[in-house]
């Protein structure tokens, strides 16, 4: 292939990013962090250093096509913080991932990782591409060569990613042995999230949605409410939402509502999560024509008469629009940021307690955690002793984190970001800034 024609087919294989409307995710979390610092008096040299990324890495991936072509992918990793220990984060694959998208992210999982008490910073990473216009060979080779050229950045001690959105353990175990060749031996801890045979832990694909589960629990406790009265409606059908739901059920919940990209389903007397699941698995993940259920929309969910509302699909998904109008008690977020902060004010206003993102879905970096500790000893645990540990550590967090928001008297969101902003300012201080 002639070089000039290398040039051009580069040029015009590059993806338009869908416009999207939502907030800017970085100045989102920002607005939070900045009640928690006035709460905390926090130092302004260290507001500075906790809002700023401490490396954000952007590297050319080049790959080289199924049908010979050179294409270039723009791969992105954001260590937002490493006070606690290695960053630790996970790496999407979209057409629209953004620096400023990757930046938020990298900073929540800071905060995810001081609320639960992990021994991690906050780190995440993406690559811009559409993922299902791309054959199995052509992800392996994007993937390896993002990692090739993350090489130094990345490593157990130092930084260790993880699946996220359309990234998967195939994925990690790619990243894996990528990794492994380049340092000249097996090294499982650089990943968590890989495949059970290569060092994976039991639970971990359900770690999410237990956790969910968990939080729920203890806030249902808080308000005096048993499960066995209390019905529920989950947004999102994968990992996170199916395993939610189905734990909330076998808890007593009755769960009336769930949806995914294809529409949500309803029904008053509770739906059957386990058929539900089996269906998906069956209908190439989607709940598309399942006949157990009225059709509503997934505008209509998210306003439900129910208990609970577990939005675990994406953010900014309650917004100043539809917030007037949710009637849940509880909202527990599964997904990453799926209430934006104009959203928050409505909801306190009305008295619905919101188990937010940082503490509701750091069930997965708890587990995450667990997988990196069972490589480093070679010692793996039951999925019993992985279950156990996970509900004490997300209980634990829980009650911190509520006792937190009563001593200020403010949010369960705002209580966590004073946890975890503590947490990292008080190690910052002792570790003190190198000259
Ligand atoms: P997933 O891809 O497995 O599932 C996403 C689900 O949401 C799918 O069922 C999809 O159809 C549905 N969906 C997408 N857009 C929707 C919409 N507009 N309305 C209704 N449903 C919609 O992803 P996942 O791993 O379950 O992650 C979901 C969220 O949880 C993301 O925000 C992710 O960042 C967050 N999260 C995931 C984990 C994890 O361990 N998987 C950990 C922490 C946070």
């Amino acid at each position: 292939m002639p070089f000039n024609r290398n040039v051009y087919e580069r040029a015009i294989y590059k993806e338009p990013a869908p416009i999207r409307d939502r907030e800017n995710p970085f100045e989102s979390m920002v607005k939070r962090f900045d009640v928690a610092a006035q709460i905390l008096e926090l130092d302004p040299g260290f507001y500075e250093y906790l809002t700023t990324p401490s490396r954000v890495h952007i590297t050319a991936v080049p790959v080289i096509m199924d049908d010979g072509r050179i294409k270039v992918f723009e791969g992105i990793r954001v260590i937002h913080n490493e006070v606690l220990g290695p960053s630790k984060g996970g790496i999407r694959y979209a057409p629209d991932v953004t620096v400023d998208e990757v930046k938020a992210l990298a900073a929540w999982m800071t905060w995810k990782c001081a609320v639960v008490g992990v021994p991690f910073g906050g780190g995440k990473g993406g690559v811009v591409c559409d993922p299902s216009k791309m054959s199995p060979g052509e992800l392996e080779r994007l993937t390896r060569r993002y990692t090739a050229n993350l090489l130094d950045v990345f490593g157990p001690d130092r930084d260790i990613p993880a699946p996220d959105m359309n990234t998967n353990a195939q994925i990690m175990a790619w990243i894996l042995d990528t990794y492994s060749m380049h340092v000249r031996r097996t090294e499982n801890a650089v990943v968590t999230g890989k495949p059970i045979i290569l060092g994976g832990s039991l639970g971990r694909r359900e770690a999410t949605g237990r956790g969910v589960m968990t939080v729920t629990l203890a806030a249902l406790e808080r308000l005096g409410l048993r499960p066995a009265d209390c019905t529920v409606a989950v947004q999102g059908f994968g990992n996170v939402g199916s395993i939610a739901a189905q734990l909330l059920a076998e808890q007593g919940c009755k769960v009336v509502a769930v949806s995914d990209l294809s529409g949500g389903y309803y029904n008053e007397n509770g739906l059957d999560i386990n058929a539900m699941i089996e269906y998906a698995s069956r209908n190439k993940g989607s709940l598309q024509g399942y006949p157990e259920a009225q059709p509503i929309s997934n505008e209509e969910l998210l306003t439900l008469e129910v208990d609970v509302l577990a939005p675990c699909a994406k953010e900014d998904q309650i917004t100043r629009h539809n917030a007037p109008q949710v009637k849940a008690k509880i909202i527990v977020e599964g997904a990453n940021g799926p209430t934006t902060p104009a959203a928050d004010d409505i909801l306190k206003e009305n008295g619905c307690l919101v188990i937010p993102d940082i503490l509701a879905n750091a069930g997965g970096v708890t587990v995450s955690y667990f997988e990196w500790v069972q490589d480093r000893q070679g010692y793996f645990w039951t999925l019993d002793r992985v279950n156990r540990r996970l509900d004490r550590m997300m209980r634990a967090a829980f009650d911190n984190v509520y006792q937190a928001a009563e001593k200020y008297g403010v949010t369960l969101r705002i209580g966590a970001y004073v946890l975890a902003i503590d947490k990292v300012a008080t190690a910052l201080r002792l570790r003190g800034i190198y000259a």
